[in-house]
């Protein structure tokens, strides 16, 4: 039997394109799969012969009952997800969060580890012992890894900086490769989470969308045309420096009121405790305004109102049908969300389609899972570094 790898790697350009398909938007009967390509119907099966063949695709086999009068009806297509795996690592300054997941970026276990020292060998090790412990003791494929970081990456393989790591340039990729004997892409951590929701969640049933995240920056991603906005300032949070307040507090680059400098979690937590007078941790800010404390209701209100400034103009700019809402320090918006949607409303055109706004609830698992999506892309496209 072929390894699992060698499925994806010899189909032609017309084939892949049908698999893609399947991948993303299966099961798919074949008519509506002959549609959505633009091929006839001889044309397609004879693209997916090979690809059954090669057991990319399968048939369904339940989805329908045996028609009247006999003959059993070409059953829908699909991939079988469980027959190849990947691993998906957000690596963070303190914490690496690894999740083993199979073709559809689907989580079948996740392990975490500390991160004490930051020596790039060190990393190494401990992005190898997560790798070995999800993949160790059972008979499941890995075919690659992808590592997700906050901060810049270059040709796929190196970290070109990564300020939490005090890191720039360090060739991560080639590292773990040599290490785990597995093919590694690394990328921005953001970048890594659009693409899970562009091909496997929030963002699979349409073209044009948006990320805003909240955590100790600031973020925006985008999907427009069906592709991720990715340029040669990928990984540099430029939209953290957004203008929101003129006359607000400025961010440590000295921008007067721009989104990092109003909404981070450090922002936030540091107005509520000079305002209060306490020390309060971030959830504590969003515990009280939450129960009605006055002080820290208005801070958390006034935050999500500049919060709904921020995805009016991201949305007014990009026009994204949907708008993924997640990070660390979400729960802002959970808290403000009146405040946040009435906000939005106010900062679009009265005539400007409601925004199908979604809050994701932050958990870690979710950028490893991101990381994943990178490593299935690639594998399925085939050009893993
Ligand atoms: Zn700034």
């Amino acid at each position: 039997m072929p390894a699992p790898a060698s499925r994806w790697k010899s189909l032609s350009a017309s084939e892949r394109r049908v698999a893609l398909e399947v991948l993303v938007r299966g099961p798919l009967a074949r008519t509506e799969l002959a549609q959505r390509l633009g091929l006839s119907t001889p044309s397609l099966s004879r693209l997916t012969k090979p690809l059954l063949d090669l057991g990319v695709l399968h048939e369904v086999d339940d989805a329908e009952p045996v028609a009247r009068g006999g003959g059993r009806p070409p059953q829908p297509l699909d991939v079988n997800p469980r027959l190849e795996h990947f691993v998906g690592i957000k690596l963070t300054g303190t914490r690496a969060y690894a999740a083993l997941t199979d073709l559809r970026a689907g989580i079948i276990r996740a392990a975490d580890a500390r991160v004490d020292d930051h020596d790039p060998q060190a990393v190494v090790e401990v992005l190898a012992g997560l790798v070995h412990d999800l993949n160790g003791d059972t008979a499941a494929t890995v075919l690659a890894i992808g590592v997700g970081l906050g901060g810049m990456v270059v040709e796929d393989v190196r970290v070109g900086r990564a300020p939490f790591l005090g890191w720039r340039d360090v060739d991560l990729g080639p590292q773990l490769t040599a290490r785990t004997g597995l093919p590694v892409v690394l990328a921005n951590d953001l970048d890594a989470l659009m693409e899970a929701e562009h091909w496997f969640g929030a963002g699979r049933d349409v073209t044009n969308f948006a990320a805003l995240t909240i955590g100790a920056g600031v973020g925006c991603g985008l999907v427009v045309h069906d592709r991720l906005v990715h340029g040669r300032d990928s990984g540099l949070g430029l939209l953290g420096h957004f203008p929101l307040d003129p006359l607000g507090p400025a961010c440590p680059d000295g921008h007067r009121g721009c989104a990092n400098a109003l909404l981070s979690m450090d922002a936030i937590q540091t107005q509520a405790s000079l305002a209060t007078g306490r020390a309060l941790e971030y959830d504590e800010v969003l515990d009280l305004a939450q129960a009605g404390d006055p002080i820290t209701d208005q801070i958390v209100g006034n935050a999500a109102r500049a919060f709904g400034v921020l995805v009016a103009d991201v949305a007014n700019i990009a026009q994204p049908e949907r708008v993924v809402l997640t990070g660390e320090g979400i729960r802002l918006a959970e808290v403000g969300w009146e405040r946040l949607v009435s906000s939005i409303r106010e900062h679009r055109n009265a005539e400007a389609a409601e925004l199908d706004l979604l809050l994701v609830k932050d958990d870690p698992t979710l950028w490893a899972r991101g990381a994943a999506a990178v490593a299935i892309q690639r594998t399925v496209l085939d050009t893993l570094p």
